[in-house]
């Protein structure tokens, strides 16, 4: 005999438990807290809901719910919005085998008007939940580090070869603000590789150039330009402003600049360096890993090692390098993964050979060791003499080892 609306919920009455938002709250902070199962559609969860809550509409209910609760004796405390959706909820999760289910009096309304506190994700528009659609759908990503990433604020040290593909990546993956520091303007040679830029824009400041490029990609992303050379002067005023630092200037006075401001100001650095055909890219942040002078503590003697105008770089190398460094940004505001610490990637392109090299951290490092010599920072430009893009010092320092 068909149901009325009215029996079903008498039924579901019977067999669901109601408990009242304050006891729901005193469980929460139990030993043994319950499953608290929103059963809201997902506007209604973006709008607050209680903290620690999981979303599972109802629609998905069935589908999801042995996924998302596997354990079928683990208390389960369902909740909607006034609470008769999580009623019904509860009957079928009573059907499925869950042996412990009840649902919250008065749902998410009640909860709200006792003055218990809630959780509101960042709300996103219409157009930014297409825009990061295919973030949402990773678990490591999702909405929560979705709002991480547009709060997230990176700086990019050049707009040329590595922060060109770095940066772009970066607007496209929603990384909200960014700042360029590049004091240089968009020249013909440059087009071969620093992706950012077009032929029209010659001329033009490289900030700027990338300012629009940016933005024409994803009106999200702030970019805060720095129309300066980094120097010992500015980079503590520049980098304070930024979570993850971005090093695409390959050059050794902006390395060893960058690797100190960073240590002194525990930022997180993500390094790349690029050489004709071969390429590498590391994070450092110690003491969870070595920085550069673990590895190397000096700069190398002028005119030593010849920069990228004078030696020449395969055009798509900075592309592969600078997105993984972009990679290892992202990765760092999401906390997933293992970052690149004490690890780096070398890429040898005419080989098609990648390897991975493990670095060693020096406890007696002049800058990030126990007892630091360098505790200022040094313009080396004054002694160095590089100005452009150069290799990274390859040859054998004790610190590093092939790590397959
Ligand atoms: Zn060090």
């Amino acid at each position: 005999m068909a149901k009325t609306y009215q029996q079903i919920m008498d039924e579901a009455r019977r067999l669901v438990p109601e408990v009242s938002p304050d006891e729901v709250q005193n469980r929460l902070g139990s030993a043994a807290p319950p499953v608290v199962l929103d059963v809201r559609e997902k506007e209604e969860f973006r709008q607050g809901y209680v903290p620690g809550a999981m979303s599972l509409p109802r629609g998905f209910l069935e589908m999801r719910v042995e996924e998302a609760v596997p354990d079928k004796s683990q208390p389960i405390v369902a909740y909607c919005a006034g609470g008769t959706r999580s009623l019904l909820a509860g009957r079928i999760l009573k059907e499925l085998g869950y042996s412990d289910v009840r649902s919250m009096r008065g749902g998410f309304t009640a909860w709200k008007n006792k003055g218990l506190p809630i959780t509101e994700d960042r709300q996103f528009t219409a157009e930014q939940q297409i825009r990061y659609s295919r973030h949402f759908l990773l678990p490591e990503v999702g909405e929560v580090g979705q709002a991480k990433l547009l709060d997230a604020k990176v700086l990019c040290i050049g707009a040329g070869g590595l922060g060109s593909p770095a940066a772009f990546y970066l607007a496209a993956a929603g990384v909200g603000t960014l700042g360029i520091v590049d004091m240089d303007v968009v020249d013909l040679s440059n087009l071969q590789r620093q992706i950012l830029h077009t032929n029209d824009r010659i001329g033009m400041p490289k900030t700027e150039s990338a300012r629009l490029t940016l933005q024409a990609l994803n009106p999200d992303v702030k970019v805060v330009e720095f129309r300066e050379r980094l120097s010992s002067e500015n980079a503590f005023r520049i980098f304070e402003q930024f979570d993850v630092i971005v090093n695409g200037c390959d050059n050794f006075p902006t390395r060893y600049l960058a690797n100190d401001a960073c240590v002194m100001l525990h930022k997180p650095l993500v390094d790349g360096a690029i050489w004709q055909f071969e390429g590498q890219a590391t994070v450092s942040n110690p003491p969870a890993g070595p920085c550069y002078r673990c590895l190397f503590p000096e700069p190398p003697p002028p005119g030593s090692t010849p920069s990228c105008a004078e030696a020449g770089v395969l055009g798509v190398l900075p592309g592969l390098v600078g997105c993984v460094q972009a990679l290892e940004a992202i990765k760092l505001i999401l906390g997933q993964g293992t970052p690149l610490l004490g690890r780096m990637m070398h890429f040898d392109t005419l080989s098609g050979e990648v390897r991975l090299l493990r670095l060693r951290r020096d406890p007696k490092c002049v800058v990030c060791g126990e007892h630091p010599t360098v505790t200022q920072l040094i313009d080396y430009e004054m002694f160095c003499g590089l100005g452009g893009e150069g290799p990274a010092q390859a040859s054998g320092p004790a610190g590093v080892s092939s790590a397959a």
